[in-house]
C-alpha cells in the first residue's frame, strides 16, 4: 500500500496512531512527520514512544535538535528541526550516527534538513480538518509500505 487517509477527530486518535506506528515497527526506520505547528506531530510521537515503553512526558526538542529514548525492542531519536537555521548544521552534530544505527527516527520538521537526512520509510502529513486533524500517510520504501499494510490490517 502506497498512501493511508486516516481521519483523526480528536487528540487521542493521533496517539493511538502513534501507538499502532509504534507497534508494526520492528526494524529501523525513519518516519518524516510533517505538519502545521500544533498540528499534532508532538502528540503522535508521544504515542509512539509511550507505546514503546516510554513513561513521562514528550516535549519536542526544539533547540537540543534530537531527543534519544533507550527503548525495547529499538532505541527512538526524535526529532525536532524547527529551529535548524542550516542543513550542514546537522553533519556538525553527527547526524549520520544517528540514522546508521538500529534505531527508530521521528523526524519533526525534515524540509529544514533537505539534502543531509535520509530518505524515510514513512512521511506522515498531519492537517488541521474542522475541530481534528487528519492524517496522510505516505509510504516512500519498500518498507514503509509494508507498515502501511500492518497498519491498515489493524484498523480493521
Ligand atoms: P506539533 O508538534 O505538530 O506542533 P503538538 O502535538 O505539540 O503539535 O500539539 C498539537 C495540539 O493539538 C495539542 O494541543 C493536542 O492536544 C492537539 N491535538 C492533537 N491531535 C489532535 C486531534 N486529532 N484533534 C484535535 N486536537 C488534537
Ligand atoms: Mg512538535
Amino acid at each position: 500500500m502506497k498512501e493511508l487517509v486516516l481521519p483523526l477527530p480528536d487528540e487521542a486518535a493521533t496517539v493511538a496512531l502513534g501507538t499502532t506506528l509504534a507497534k508494526a515497527c520492528d526494524r529501523a526506520s525513519v518516519i518524516y512527520l510533517y505538519g502545521d505547528l500544533g498540528a499534532g506531530k508532538t502528540t503522535f510521537s508521544r504515542g509512539f514512544l509511550q507505546a514503546l515503553g516510554h513513561r513521562g512526558n514528550v516535549k519536542s526538542p526544539t533547540y537540543t535538535l534530537v531527543e534519544p529514548y533507550a527503548l525495547q525492542p529499538l532505541a527512538v531519536y526524535h526529532f525536532d528541526l524547527y529551529r535548524l537555521a542550516d542543513p550542514e548544521e546537522l553533519e556538525f552534530m553527527g547526524i549520520r550516527d544517528y540514522f546508521a544505527q538500529d534505531a527508530i527516527c521521528l523526524v519533526e520538521w525534515p524540509q529544514q534538513g533537505t539534502g543531509v537526512l535520509p530518505e524515510p520509510d514513512l512521511a506522515l502529513h498531519l492537517r488541521y480538518q474542522g475541530e481534528g486533524r487528519e492524517a496522510q500517510i505516505e509510504a516512500i520504501s519498500a518498507y514503509g509500505s509494508q507498515l502501511l499494510d500492518r497498519i491498515h490490517g489493524s484498523q480493521g
